[in-house]
């Protein structure tokens, strides 16, 4: 009787809890996975994601075949499609046993309870698995057995977990005696942004093991400078599960044997990891912030801008402050932005804009290459002070500041806005408070005063704190 593992956020035959422990029965092993497109839409996934997601089947389905494993394509444009699909291959096929590793977010756990019915009612068992973080969600609670909804004390929780019990990655299963049916056929989509990200395994590792040979004590300092390539830009990989994050944090402590420890240089980096497996904790301990809703409910009726030109103008990199606008363009370009960026720019568009946060969270998903709703939920609410940040409403990034402390020579601002190539390292980060607008510079200026915007900003935010 062949036993079916469902492919999911989790496109790697390495480090692969339920591959791993479906390939421990004797008989065949199939796998499918789906590519549930008007769902993604719905969830606001966009091209950049989508096309990576897809592209990564072709060499996945390469991984299962060299161990005999076919991989097919499960049916369903929706998720309530693929509870019927799923139902309908496990009949073809005569399934006995379906294993799977899990999804946290709201609707992708809704599915999972339906597929948990279906399959019963049809003799089918199911066997679910923790895979994406390196701490499940809800194993850690505060010393009152409640959630955690603060970092610093849920990440000293979590480094402690962890020291207590990491286990090494899962070898990839071995080889299954034959492959008793063919594999789906796959069409990668055409994909601008495939020779940037590229998707085989090879790749994947190189950058991670390049990033592990570096000194991980400069990533304290470096992971601030956005000229720099100073993160490990594994993102993407993590998001579909074409890496796991404890192959990730094994190659870390493998370099770094003590970045579990808070006092460790290395520890910075692993607090990253932290965050990850914070916001996905969050997901399943607050579902509200995986439907739209604000962390803070109290934040729910602030009087937030209409979006209109001011957004498109945001969303353009036209905004005239020119590390929003860079920013902006390298996530246009090329689907991904640095993490420091990205807090500028969503507290540009909460606090000086004062749009609504998930107008940007909306935007982010379908130009993300990387996007990922626990990690772009949380850091959006984060920014816009209606989430689980500790610091209050009135900590608000000034782009300008930021700009000239993190990209002191500009050489982030020029690489991605041209029209200010030619200002030097002094101008380049507020060419506009040079009094007259440069003549001749092609740039706009800038759309809003930055230092009257950020006081109205925390004047409603007061306003609004003391009505609640
Ligand atoms: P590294 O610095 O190398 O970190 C290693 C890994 O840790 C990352 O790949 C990522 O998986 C995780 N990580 C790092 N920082 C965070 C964080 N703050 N929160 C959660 N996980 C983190 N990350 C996404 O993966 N997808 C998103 O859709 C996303 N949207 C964001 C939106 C906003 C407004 C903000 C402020 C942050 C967002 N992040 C998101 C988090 C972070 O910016 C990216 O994970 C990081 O920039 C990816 O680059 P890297 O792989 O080089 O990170």
């Amino acid at each position: 009787m062949p036993h079916l593992v469902w492919l999911r956020r989790d496109l790697r035959v390495t480090d692969n809890p339920a591959l791993s422990a479906a390939c421990a029965n004797t008989g065949d092993v199939i796998t499918c996975v789906g590519l549930p497109d008007a769902q993604w839409q719905s969830h606001d996934l966009g091209a950049p994601a989508r096309n990576l997601y897809q592209r990564r089947l072709t060499p996945l389905t390469a991984d299962l075949c060299a161990l005999n494993i076919p991989l097919l394509m499960l049916d369903g444009a929706t998720f309530a499609d693929q509870v019927n699909g799923l139902q309908a291959l496990c009949k073809h096929h005569g399934i006995t046993a379906v294993y799977v590793n899990r999804e946290y977010e709201f609707n992708e756990r809704a599915r999972d309870r339906a597929v948990d019915q279906a399959l019963a009612a049809c003799s089918i068992q199911v066997h679910w698995f923790d895979d994406q973080c390196l701490v499940p969600p809800q194993t850690l609670k505060t010393g009152q057995g409640g959630p955690y909804s603060v970092f610093t004390p849920y990440r000293r929780r979590w480094e402690a977990s962890l020291r207590e019990e990491f286990n090494a990655p899962l070898s990839a299963p071995a080889r299954r005696p034959a492959l008793t049916l063919a594999p789906a056929r796959l069409t990668a989509p055409d994909d601008p942004l495939a020779a940037l990200w590229p998707v085989d395994n090879d790749s994947i590792q190189t950058r991670l093991e390049r990033f592990v040979a570096r000194p991980l004590d400069r990533y304290q300092t470096d992971r601030d400078l956005p000229a720099l390539e100073g993160t490990s830009s594994l993102s993407p990989y993590l998001a579909i599960g074409a890496i796991s994050a404890r192959q990730v944090l094994h190659a870390v402590l493998q370099a770094a044997p003590h970045a579990l420890d808070g006092a460790s240089d290395a520890n910075t980096f692993v607090s990253e990891l932290a965050w990850r497996d914070f916001y996905k904790n969050l997901l399943v301990e607050a579902p509200r912030v995986s439907r739209a809703r604000p962390f803070k409910v109290t934040t729910e009726t602030l009087p937030w801008n209409p979006p209109g030109e001011a957004f498109e103008r945001w969303c353009q990199g036209q905004t005239g402050v020119p590390l929003v606008d860079a920013a902006m363009r390298q996530l246009n370009t090329t689907g991904w932005m640095h993490n420091r960026c990205r807090m500028v720019v969503a507290m540009f568009l909460t606090k000086n804009l004062f749009i609504d946060w998930r107008h940007g969270e909306r935007y982010f998903m379908q130009r993300l290459v990387d996007a990922d709703l626990a990690a772009n939920n949380g850091g959006w609410q984060w920014s816009a002070s209606t989430g689980t940040d500790a610091a209050p409403y009135f900590r608000i990034m000034n782009p300008v500041s930021q700009s000239q402390r993190f990209d002191k020579n500009g050489d982030y601002i020029r690489r991605w806005v041209p029209e200010l190539a030619a200002q030097d390292a002094k101008t380049i980060h507020a060419p506009f408070d040079a009094k007259a607008h440069p003549i001749g510079l092609k740039y706009p200026k800038p759309m809003v005063d930055l230092k009257r915007s950020r006081q109205q900003a925390i004047d409603t935010f007061k306003a609004h704190q003391q009505d609640s």
